[in-house]
């Protein structure tokens, strides 16, 4: 008996100085990435010349191919093992001219700035003038019913201040961006503009993708967003009273083309030990038009490409295969992320982590989880290590749109969590451009994915 136990307090004794050895390898390491990053990164360079020399990349426009042939020859010399495209069908929508709108009111006009939403149809060249009905979400159309006929629907639902993450506040009101047309399309309204999704109140009409779901092409009205100032503003002159007659004029001359070729752009390093475990980390290469594109996720893209440069650099070999994925079509169809899992799950692939950055490139506070109990247990003892970097957020729920698809009960997906508050001063809008991020919170968000990676590679998942 007592053999038994000094047996088992000398293994226990030697399990937690293993521990303990562990810990100060991987916290050199990660020091070692951290520094690697912010004194002789490259995240902010390449990001430099994506936003600045290429811009705006919706899919299917000539900055979408000039992005793929970019990200292509970047990784081409990383000195990876392997770096491929891989073809995607695209959506082809142009916004064409720039949006004209204004409130005609007998008190005279107000111009108000507006902008078509991705998938939108045009208005006719001469624009349209319409009354405004004023609703707060789609299941108020559906009980107004035929009382929409001929108007124009003004979906003004705010993104509510109260929720602390501002992807949350977005999530409570993005539906009647995305089905706001559809729905006043269906009960005989003429147009539908969206409050822009933003927590301030600015000039900036935001952009983003809608849907006419099924709706015949009688029901596929033109939908533009207006940015909250204006909303404020008319909603305002609407609620007046009698007072004031109101009018609303917008003038669009955006166009839906055939599909268009574009393409992932993958590179790998293949993995010493386990090459059939594979961990992807990645972002969307295409943009909307308005900016450059330079949070929404130029910032993304740079931070991916840095995971598998600053391996390279630090001459760290991965254990288990480690691969980048720059995805194309995330803003208008998600095309990227389907067909990389689709060709995945063909070749029998096996991907145990999939990690995205797509919030912004602002100063990272940690992760979001998408995996079982066992893991998350797992993942929660690396946490000390990442405590000099302020890095303290290890939540349940998380991921990213581009690696949703490769979702499976044993894996693990995560996605960055850089701080929310300023994201949705910028998202889809001309002031997303390279000076509205900042080198410091781009390159540690790179160091603390390359830190999450490392670990994932040396200990594997449960
Ligand atoms: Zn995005």
């Amino acid at each position: 008996m007592k053999t038994i136990l000094k047996t088992a307090i000398l293994f226990l004794c030697v399990t937690v100085s293993a521990q303990q050895a562990d810990f100060k390898l991987d916290s050199t390491q990660l020091r070692e990435i951290y520094t690697a990053s912010l004194t002789k990164g490259k995240s902010y360079d390449w990001l430099n010349y994506l936003s600045n020399k290429i811009g705006g990349r919706l899919a299917g426009s000539e900055g979408d191919k000039k992005a793929v042939a970019w990200g292509k020859a970047e990784l081409d010399k990383l000195g990876l093992d392997k770096v491929w495209l891989q073809p995607v069908t695209v959506p082809h929508w142009v916004r064409g001219e720039k949006e004209e709108a204004h409130i005609e009111t007998n008190l005279g006009n107000f111009k108000v700035n507006i902008c078509a939403l991705g998938s939108s149809i045009a208005t006719s060249k001469d624009g349209v003038l319409a009354e405004v009905i004023e609703v707060q979400s789609t299941e108020e159309v559906e009980e107004l019913g035929d009382k929409v006929k001929g108007k124009i629907v003004f979906y003004n639902r705010p993104m509510p201040a109260d929720k602390i993450e501002t992807m949350r506040a977005y999530g409570a009101s993005v539906g009647q961006r995305y089905n706001g047309a559809r729905v006043a399309g269906k009960y005989g309204a003429v147009r539908a503009i969206v409050r822009s999704m933003n927590l301030k109140i600015d000039k900036y009409p935001h952009t983003g993708v809608m849907s006419y779901g099924d709706n015949a092409d009688n029901e596929k009205i033109p939908t533009a967003a207006i940015s909250t100032n204006g909303a404020e503003l008319l909603s305002k002159l609407i609620n007046e009273g009698d007072k004031i007659k109101l009018k609303f004029y917008f003038k669009q001359s955006c166009e839906n083309l055939p599909d268009a070729q574009s393409y992932n752009v993958i590179g790998e390093i293949k993995g010493s030990e386990f090459p059939d475990e594979i961990m992807v980390v990645g972002g969307h290469l295409d943009s909307w038009d308005l900016g450059d594109g330079s949070h929404d996720d130029g910032a993304g893209i740079v931070q991916s490409m840095e995971v598998l440069r600053l391996f390279k650099e630090l001459k760290i070999r991965p254990k288990r295969t480690l691969r980048v994925v720059l995805f194309a079509n995330e803003e208008n169809g998600l095309g990227g992320g389907k067909a990389y899992a689709a060709e995945a799950e063909k070749n029998n692939e096996k991907h145990i982590v999939g990690l995205e950055s797509d919030s912004g490139g602002f100063t990272p506070r940690g992760f979001g989880f998408t995996c079982n109990d066992e893991n998350f247990e797992h993942i929660q003892q690396w946490k000390p290590l990442f405590k000099p970097y302020n890095i303290h957020l290890f939540a349940r729920g998380g991921g990213g749109a581009d690696i949703g698809p490769l979702k499976k009960d044993d894996n693990v997906l995560l996605g960055l969590r850089p701080d929310s508050q300023r994201y949705f001063d910028f998202h889809h809008t001309e002031a997303d451009v390279f000076e509205a991020v900042h080198k410091r919170e781009l390159e540690l968000g790179a160091a603390t994915m390359t830190s999450m990676i490392y670990l994932f590679d040396k200990y594997g998942i449960k």
